[in-house]
């Protein structure tokens, strides 16, 4: 397929090229629609060019964009309010992405048994499957050979452990040991939910070992799962840090990373700094993100949504298993995983006009906005349905 000239060659795009989006339609340049089910990865919480998030730019804009963070920035101040009003947070640092919300994150939890004067305590404990960005510090904090090779030196610092197995992370924190990071619900790692107990198991771990509990719910955060943030499916699951962004800005690149006033406590004067993290632009964006997926009855929307997807799926599978085998993921982080290649599907997708993203072990992600109405969720399981269809009629070919 024909790539950009001038790009790097790090992607493998689609040969339609977008244009325009509206709610839950992406237009390319040829004016063809497509049922938009991969919402940016997640990013497009509340589809495209949604009234209100479309006025705050442009309030903004002809306002202010940008100042940097020398001087005090009300929104920046208004949506870090927002941020500890619903969460276990007392302290936000607002980063471009998710990666650097990340590298916040780890710098933190160094930083904060630093300050304390456990100078050793320095390494960070991940899972197999992880995904944390692509900058030198996440892709070694995630350990997947496939994103580190060609990239050494790797950076030292992170344990890597199997998914889900509590006696190998018992025995692997010691001394050294300054936190642990984790996804709640794994994203490109192919929708793997951490069970709620095992979130309070981790907890209480790290509470008996005084060392920090890391989310990274840039994929899984506001919203998405049906609860503003994964973790709070869980009883007494509180991390210590936590890595949001992705949905944050519903398109707006912007990320940022939130704590306890304790583990924040090594951050200071001159400790961190970013020049665009938090500008006003991306505050005004974020605050009617917020302002949104918190208003009363949006989250049962995203369960009550995730429901009709799921049962949609869960025929399609009992239609098709030569296609299809079962349904992963929480809320509306959905994952079909797939017995055909979900590389195959996503194209047997496309010809259907409708996009989702494909994830780790053979997963395809299904991420619809999530003020997707009932109408737009059947419309997506019918295009699967054509798509599986015409992916069982290849094989027989
Ligand atoms: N963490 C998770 C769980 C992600 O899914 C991603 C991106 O997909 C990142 C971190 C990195 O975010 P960004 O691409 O904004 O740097």
């Amino acid at each position: 397929m024909a790539q950009p000239q001038h790009l790097y060659d790090t992607y493998n795009r689609t040969p339609f090229a977008v244009a325009r989006g509206e709610g839950v339609w992406l237009y390319d340049e040829d004016g063809q629609a497509f049922l938009d089910f991969g919402s940016g990865i997640a990013v497009n919480v509340l589809g495209h060019a949604h009234p209100k998030l479309v006025d705050a730019v442009k309030r903004q804009a002809e306002k202010l964009w940008h100042t940097s963070n020398l001087y005090r920035i009300p929104g920046q101040e208004r949506v870090a309010d927002m941020l500890v009003a619903h969460t276990f947070a007392e302290k936000v640092f607002f980063t471009n992405s998710g990666a650097e919300a990340l590298e916040c994150a780890i710098k933190t939890a160094r930083r904060y048994h630093h300050a304390k004067g456990d100078h050793q305590r320095t390494r960070i404990i991940t899972f197999d499957g992880a995904f944390h960005g692509r900058t030198l510090a996440t892709i070694s904090a995630a350990g997947n050979a496939k994103y580190m090779e060609g990239f050494a030196p790797h950076m030292d610092g992170f344990d890597h452990l199997p998914f889900g197995d509590h006696d190998a992370l018992k025995a692997a924190i010691n001394e050294q040991t300054a936190a642990i990071l984790v996804e709640p619900v794994q994203g490109e790692g192919g929708l793997r939910d951490l069970p709620g107990q095992c979130l309070t198991g981790l907890r209480t771990l790290c509470d008996e070992h005084g060392i920090l509990l890391i989310y990274d719910e840039v994929q899984c955060g506001v919203g998405r799962t049906g609860k503003l943030f994964a973790y709070q499916h869980a009883a007494d699951a509180q991390p210590d840090i936590m890595a949001i962004a992705k949905a944050l800005g519903g398109g707006f690149p912007v990320g940022a990373c939130l704590a306890n006033a304790e583990a924040a406590s090594g951050m200071q004067l001159g400790s961190h700094g970013s020049t665009y993290g938090g500008n006003p632009l991306a505050m005004a964006v974020c605050e009617a993100v917020l302002e949104t997926v918190t208003e009363d009855g949006f989250l049962e929307h995203v369960e009550d949504m995730a429901l009709r997807l799921k049962q949609g799926l869960a025929s399609l599978i009992d239609r098709y298993p030569d296609v299809f085998d079962g349904v992963r993921g929480k809320g509306l982080l959905t994952g079909l995983k797939c017995v055909a290649a979900n590389t195959e599907v996503l194209q047997a997708l496309y010809a259907e006009h409708m996009l989702a993203v494909p994830a780790g072990d053979n997963v395809l992600r299904i991420l619809p906005p999530l003020n997707a109405t009932a109408e737009e969720i059947a419309e997506a399981v019918s295009r699967l349905d054509n798509a599986a269809r015409a992916v069982r009629a290849a094989k027989a070919a």
